[in-house]
C-alpha cells in the first residue's frame, strides 16, 4: 500500500504517473518508460483513467470511445512484470456504483490494494460535471463506497456475509484550489471530507512554486488533515505550457519561469529550463521534508529521468 511505503520510508520516496497507451497502440512504450525509471526505485506507479470522449477516427467519424483504455491491465502488467506496486486511478465519470463495485472486485482479485479516487472532469461540452446514471457526483462519495467495502458492506452480494476489502485510498488535493471551487477555504473543507471518508493520502495537483505547496500543507494541518501530502510535479516541456497549464489546471506560473521560457531560443532550451526548474523544486521539497515526489511523466521518461538522476542519485 502507498501508506505502508510512506510509513516505512527513511527518506523522500520517488513515484510517477503514466497514461495507458492510446487505443490501438501496444503496451511496449509503457514498458520502456517504466524500465527507464525503475533504477530510481519507484515506491509506486500511478496509472490514469480516461473517461469516454468523442474521438475522430481515421475515416473522419467522431465516436464516443475510451481513447486510452486499459488502466487495470497496465497496472496488473507492471505489477507482475516488475514487482512494483501500481495505483490505478478510479473516477466517478461514466461509472454507476455497481460498475465501481465490480472494478474494485477486479482490483482486489489482482492484489492491487491502493487506488486514487477521483471525480473526473466535466466532459467536453458540459459546463459542469454530470454523474453517470446511478453514479457518484463527488470523489468523496466514491471514497465512501470504497471505505464501505473495506468494512465489509457491499452494494449487492449473493451471500449473507461479504468479505472486507483492504484498499488504501488516495485523494486529489489542490494547493491553488480546484478550478470549480468558490474559494480555497471551501475547497479545503471538501478535501477534509475526503480524508474523513477514508482517504489515507493526498497527491497534489502540479504547482511550480514550492511556497504554494508548503502553505497548502500548513493549511491542511491547521484544518485537521494529517495524512501524507505528496507533491505532484511536472517538468515544463513546451513554451505554450506557460499559458495552457494555468488555464486548464487553475494554477499560477512564477514570473521567473515565464521570463526564462519567453527568452529561450529554441524548443531544446525550453525543455532544459523545465528540467532545471523541476530539479530545483524537487531538491527544495526533499529538504522541506516532502514524503514522496510524484512526477507527471505524460508517458515520457526522459525529463523525469534527468531530474531523478540529480535528486535521487544516478542509477
Ligand atoms: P472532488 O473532490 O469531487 O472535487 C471536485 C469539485 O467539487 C471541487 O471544486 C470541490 O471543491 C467540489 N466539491 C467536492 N465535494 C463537494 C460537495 N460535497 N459539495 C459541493 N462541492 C463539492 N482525472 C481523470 O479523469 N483521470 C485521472 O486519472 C485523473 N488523475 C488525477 C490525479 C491527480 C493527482 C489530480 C490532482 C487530478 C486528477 N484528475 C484525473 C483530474 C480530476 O478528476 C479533476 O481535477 C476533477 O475536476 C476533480 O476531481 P476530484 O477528485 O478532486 O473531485
Amino acid at each position: 500500500k502507498v501508506t505502508d511505503h510512506l510509513a516505512q520510508a527513511e527518506q523522500t520516496l520517488f513515484s510517477f504517473e503514466i497514461l495507458p497507451p492510446k487505443k490501438g497502440e501496444s503496451i511496449d512504450g509503457i514498458f520502456r518508460t517504466v524500465e527507464a525509471l525503475l533504477p530510481f526505485n519507484p515506491a509506486f506507479i500511478d496509472v490514469t483513467y480516461h473517461a469516454t470522449q468523442l474521438v475522430e477516427t481515421p475515416d473522419g467519424k467522431k465516436v464516443p470511445i475510451h481513447k486510452r483504455p486499459g488502466t487495470l491491465g497496465v497496472c496488473a502488467a507492471i505489477k507482475y512484470k516488475y514487482g512494483v506496486d501500481t495505483v490505478p486511478h478510479l473516477i466517478c465519470s461514466g461509472f454507476s456504483k455497481d460498475e465501481t463495485e465490480d472494478a474494485l472486485v477486479e482490483l482486489n482479485f489482482l492484489g492491487i490494494d491502493s487506488v486514487m479516487a477521483l471525480r473526473g472532469d466535466p466532459s467536453g461540452g458540459d459546463s459542469s460535471f454530470v454523474p453517470a446514471p446511478g453514479g457518484h457526483r463527488y470523489a468523496v462519495e466514491l471514497i465512501d463506497q470504497i471505505s464501505s467495502m473495506n468494512s465489509g458492506h457491499w452494494l449487492h452480494s449473493t451471500r449473507d456475509k461479504t468479505e472486507s476489502t483492504d484498499f488504501c485510498i488516495g485523494a486529489a488535493g489542490y494547493p491553488e484550489a480546484h478550478g470549480e471551487a468558490p474559494d480555497a477555504a471551501t475547497d479545503l473543507e471538501h478535501l477534509k471530507a475526503k480524508i474523513d471518508a477514508g482517504a489515507g493520502f493526498i497527491v497534489t495537483q502540479m504547482f511550480f512554486d514550492n511556497d504554494v505547496y508548503f502553505r497548502f500543507v500548513d493549511l491542511c494541518r491547521s484544518a485537521g488533515i494529517n495524512v501524507p501530502i505528496i507533491p505532484g510535479l511536472k517538468p515544463l516541456a513546451l513554451a505554450n505550457q506557460i499559458e495552457v497549464l494555468p488555464r486548464i489546471f487553475s494554477l499560477t506560473m512564477p514570473k521567473h519561469l515565464v521570463q526564462a521560457v519567453q527568452s529561450a531560443q529554441d524548443k531544446a532550451s525550453v525543455r532544459q529550463i523545465g528540467i532545471d526548474w523541476c530539479t530545483k523544486q524537487s531538491e527544495e521539497l526533499v529538504r522541506g521534508g516532502a514524503p514522496c515526489l510524484h512526477y507527471y511523466t505524460m508517458g515520457k521518461a526522459s525529463a523525469t529521468k534527468q531530474i531523478a538522476e540529480a535528486v535521487f542519485g544516478s542509477a
